[in-house]
């Protein structure tokens, strides 16, 4: 091979730039091309559908909600409303009974349309995006996938709509299976066992109580700096059927089905909505035994008392990260021997030795204070717990061990929208998307469809 000179480099070819096509691919030209041909056409078409349900409305003089009596014509001002090949428009009459001051549009009713606003699937497929992505990018991806042009605020106020209807079916739905007439759903084959999991983080919450309004030219005041503490708990339940779990991969578990509940708000609710949960599945009789893995908080104790059949257990991992706090302090972060202090009590545990693991560790003589304090914790913390870490059993039943599910679960609730980074929340914003999000996750979307959207001012 020639030698060169270091002094003469090589001729460098200047880089080549990536080149596009001239045109876009011919195909999607196409079909580009018959979308804008044929939109109007399913206008005029979906229009036609709607005169033939308002000539049937037409024959219906409804009866007063209050007083029962046939309410009286006032009048059939047109309205229109936005779908997704266009607007729509209908002349539904307005009925009205005087004395009980009631307003009836026996039409707008039966369609489930609101004048004036976005309505129909184009609501609910805004209200998808909205589930999945940030306002922003909800608006940019209604633009691409769906051909609409809608500001992030329009993307917004549908989400409110949509989400306040589906907060409210959740929350009277929790609230009739808390009275003890209610029906649940047949238990015939409530299943043996139901695993339960509880999980929760914090939320940052806007501090103003009203939305900021332009007045004349003015522009908006600035927004008040969120202050340290401003935060509000959100917590998300699973229910799982032991049975339902496989191994994907030896080590990798993974369960076919899940179903999740969410609130912001105290643990009572959150138990109560899980409750109302079971009973929609019919997963709970007399003989189910509610299996509950808790991470040692109180509070989940306390309420996990309303099963009376049950079996807590104490998640595995945590058990053992208080094993790591007592092993790093003794032996030094880092160190090869609490590796293998920690894995004999892990493997002691497993095979259900608590009370050998808690008569070992009460046989150490730490010699400083600090060391006899972290000692004395780890061994309070396994002997209030021991009951719930009875492992060996609650794997040969299936049960599992850990509370792996519902945390992966709660990420995906919670984190995956609403704890993007300088994420703050209303109350109403945060209960409203957290109520779709859970429809979408748990394969429930389609109830929108039946839910008659909220006016909101
Ligand atoms: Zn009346």
């Amino acid at each position: 091979m020639a030698q060169r000179h270091l002094s003469q480099p090589e001729p460098v070819e200047p880089p080549l730039r990536p080149r596009l096509a001239d045109q876009p691919s011919r195909f999607v030209l196409l079909e580009r091309e018959v979308e804008l041909e044929y939109k109007p056409q399913m206008l005029e078409a979906l229009q036609r559908k709607v005169n033939i349900v308002a000539e049937e409305a037409r024959a219906t003089v409804p009866e007063c909600p209050r007083c029962g009596l046939p309410m009286s014509y006032h009048d059939a001002r047109p309205v229109t409303w936005l779908a997704h090949w266009g607007r729509l428009q209908a002349s539904p009459v307005r009925y009205r009974c005087s004395p009980c001051k009631q307003e009836r549009r026996p039409l707008l009713d039966l369609l489930g349309v609101e004048p004036g606003r976005i309505c129909g699937s184009l609501a609910r497929r805004l209200g998808l995006l909205a589930a999945v992505a940030p306002y922003e990018l909800a608006a940019r991806l209604a633009h691409l996938l769906l051909g609409v042009t809608i500001s992030a605020m329009g993307v917004w106020r549908v989400a409110q709509r949509l989400g306040q209807a589906a907060a409210s079916y959740s929350e009277a739905l929790s609230q009739y299976h808390a009275d003890s007439r209610s029906v649940g759903a047949s238990v015939e084959k409530a299943p043996p066992a139901v695993v339960l999991g509880v999980d929760g983080c914090t939320l940052g919450m806007q501090i103003r109580t009203h939305r900021r309004r332009r007045t004349g030219t003015e522009p908006l005041p600035p927004l008040p700096v969120i202050e340290q503490g401003h935060f509000r708990e959100v917590k998300t339940g699973v229910l799982l059927l032991p049975s339902e779990r496989v191994e994907t991969s030896p080590g990798r578990r993974s369960v076919v089905r899940r179903f999740l509940v969410t609130c912001l708000g105290d643990a009572d609710q959150i138990f109560r909505r899980l409750y109302a949960q079971l009973r929609e599945l019919g997963w709970v009789d007399a003989h189910t035994v509610i299996v509950i893995v808790g991470d040692g908080a109180e509070w989940i104790w306390n309420r996990a008392a309303m099963f009376v059949h049950r079996c807590e257990i104490l998640d595995f991992w945590h058990a053992l990260e208080h094993a790591w706090t007592f092993a790093r302090l003794r032996y030094g972060e880092d160190s090869a021997q609490a590796d293998r202090w920690v894995h004999q009590i892990a493997e002691d545990l497993r095979a259900g030795q608590v009370q050998d693991v808690i008569a070992a560790l009460k046989r150490l003589r730490p010699k400083s204070e600090e060391l006899r304090d972290s000692l004395q914790s780890l061994i309070s913390y396994y002997s209030e717990n021991a009951a719930r870490m009875r492992y060996d059993e609650y794997l040969r039943l299936g049960y599992g061990i850990g509370s792996g599910a519902v945390e992966s679960a709660h990420k995906q609730v919670v984190h995956a929208r609403l704890r993007q980074a300088g994420m703050r929340w209303s109350e109403a914003g945060a209960r409203r998307l957290l109520a779709l999000r859970l429809l979408l996750l748990n394969g429930d979307w389609a109830l929108l469809d039946r839910l008659r959207m909220v006016s909101l001012a």
